[in-house]
């Protein structure tokens, strides 16, 4: 007689298994179900319940490279939305020395100092001037 637990590992064995994805689907429908079960939404419930069993699906998923290729995605986008979040806190904490500004040919966004008032401006990207308040 084998021990559950050995019976798990087996059963588990060539699976997905909890990855990076799955622990956010997991939390993030936990919360979902929080906060629906406060406002009484059903949508909200309905949705929390299809995140929990696709996080289930992934968990006991045989087809691990299409597992790791989102779970892959995911983690890019984790990380972009991470660096997206700590330069608006720079800008944030430079607002009152520094002026953010987006090139109005290509977009690229720079910084100037403030307190210089009118300023000619050359993108660094593209090498489009223009003239900006400081
Ligand atoms: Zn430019």
């Amino acid at each position: 007689m084998k021990k559950l637990r050995e019976k798990l590992y087996e059963w588990m064995q060539g699976r997905n298994g909890v990855d990076e994805m799955g622990l956010f689907l997991i939390g993030a429908s936990l919360v979902l179900l929080l906060i629906g079960s406060f406002i009484n939404g059903f949508l909200l419930s309905l949705i929390a319940f299809g995140l929990l069993i696709y996080s289930y699906f992934r968990v006991f998923s045989r087809n691990i490279g299409a597992r790791q290729a989102e779970n892959n995605r995911y983690l890019a986008e984790r990380e972009h939305l991470r660096f997206k979040l700590q330069s608006k806190k720079v800008q944030f904490s430079m607002r009152k020395t520094h002026k953010y500004l987006k090139c109005p040919k290509c977009r690229q966004k720079m910084r100037v100092p403030r307190g210089k008032g009118k300023i000619e401006v050359t993108c660094p990207h593209c090498g489009e001037k223009f003239i900006t308040k400081s």
